[in-house]
């Protein structure tokens, strides 16, 4: 079968997938059906392992997609006489200030420059300052510009100071290794459509056990109740209201490869290696891109839009060859992102790049 999609998705999910993660769909479960709760149950298994978290969490998934586990996280995990301090530095981050608004929770968010990593010692000065404060989130790569913060650093700043912690590890698990023996966290937040190459449509949560049974009541509404979602996992093994059947089988056959491929190490390397080709070949093309290479994540790389180059045609045209790109999300700065995740490897970057500058010469533009 041919394994070429009809165009590459160089976007932070959905993202491209194997041909053989899509097949993984060609059939239909019931929810009753003993095969999908074994199936429920393996994927649940898996994505705590894949941070060995076994000991101390469990898998809670959740129809939706990425933003519907920060919601449910902040709602539950966090009580009603609790208080959130989000660090910014970017649209995600802000993101979940607004969640906690818009729920009533009381929140606070320190600021960054979108080019500039979360600051662990400026997090611990805050937290000295600001009691009240019971938990503390973060973004993991922060997918509006691609920088990768610091989450060791800010977790044992965190845990200094006493207070839970959550990580947006959304655009980042399943590529960059978060091992929760070494890192605490009370919740880690994650989809089935991005570095796992799973169809979007699914998000998980992985939480700590002792928090999410004392979690109960929290939640303000009846569908992002995580510990009643964990809880009825726990009773029957089933999901509480009609699963994403396919999406899970998908993402199951989607870890079989990313066991297959070596693990998350063998993953981020290849991300990596894409990430490389990209940003070199764009450099040679005079693109320039907005982070420093200490700073980037091998995910999603921001390039500055030169002027004259109005993305609607570039874009267009990169479709027409074969390539979707993403627009930029930076409030200050005229960019545009080209993601390195999803079932590509550094051919199809190289590939990319020729036809930015197929499409750079159509459009008689040159750096
Ligand atoms: C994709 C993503 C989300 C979730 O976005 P959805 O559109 O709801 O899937 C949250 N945080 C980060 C960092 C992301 O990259």
């Amino acid at each position: 079968m041919n394994d070429r999609p009809m165009s590459y998705l160089l976007t932070p999910g959905p993202l491209t997938t194997s041909a053989r993660t899509r097949e993984a769909m060609l059939r239909d479960w019931g929810s009753r059906d003993p095969d999908f709760i074994a199936l429920t149950a393996r994927v649940r298994k898996r994505l705590c392992a894949l941070a060995n978290a076994e000991a101390t969490h469990t898998a809670v998934l959740l129809q939706g997609s990425g933003t519907y586990a920060l919601d449910a996280t902040v709602q539950t995990l966090v009580p009603k006489d609790g208080k959130l301090l989000v660090l910014v530095n970017g649209a995600y981050g802000r993101r979940m200030v607004e969640i906690a608004r818009r729920i009533g929770r009381d929140v606070a968010f320190l600021e960054f420059a979108e080019d500039a990593p979360a600051d662990p010692d400026i997090t611990a000065a805050y937290l000295k300052s600001d009691p009240a404060v019971t938990h503390v989130a973060v973004v993991h790569c922060e997918t509006t510009s691609g920088i990768l913060n610091p989450i060791e650093a800010i977790g044992d700043a965190v845990a200094r100071a006493g207070r839970k912690y959550f990580i947006d590890a959304m655009s980042s698990f399943g590529a960059i290794s978060i091992d929760a023996r070494k890192l605490t966290f009370e919740a880690m937040m994650a989809a089935s459509g991005k570095c796992l190459e799973g169809v979007p449509g699914m998000s998980f949560v992985l939480a700590n056990k002792a928090a999410l049974a004392a979690a109960g009541g929290n939640a303000l509404s009846i569908s992002l109740d995580l510990t009643a979602q964990w809880q009825g996992f726990e009773k029957d093994g089933q999901w509480r209201f009609t699963p994403p059947t396919q999406v899970l089988a998908a993402l199951d056959c989607a870890m079989d490869q990313l066991d297959e491929e070596g693990g998350v190490d063998a993953r981020g390397a290849r991300y990596a290696r894409n990430c490389r080709v990209l940003r070199e070949g764009m450099a040679r093309l005079g693109f320039r891109s907005i982070l420093f290479d200490n700073l980037q994540a091998p995910i999603i790389v921001t390039f500055h839009r030169p002027p004259g180059l109005e993305y609607e045609t570039f874009g267009a045209a990169l479709k027409e060859r074969g390539f979707v790109i993403y627009p930029g999300k930076l409030t200050k700065l005229d960019t545009f992102r080209i993601g390195c995740i999803g079932a590509i490897d550094a051919k199809v970057m190289s590939a990319a790049v020729d036809a930015v500058a197929q499409t750079m010469r159509e459009m008689k533009i040159s750096l």
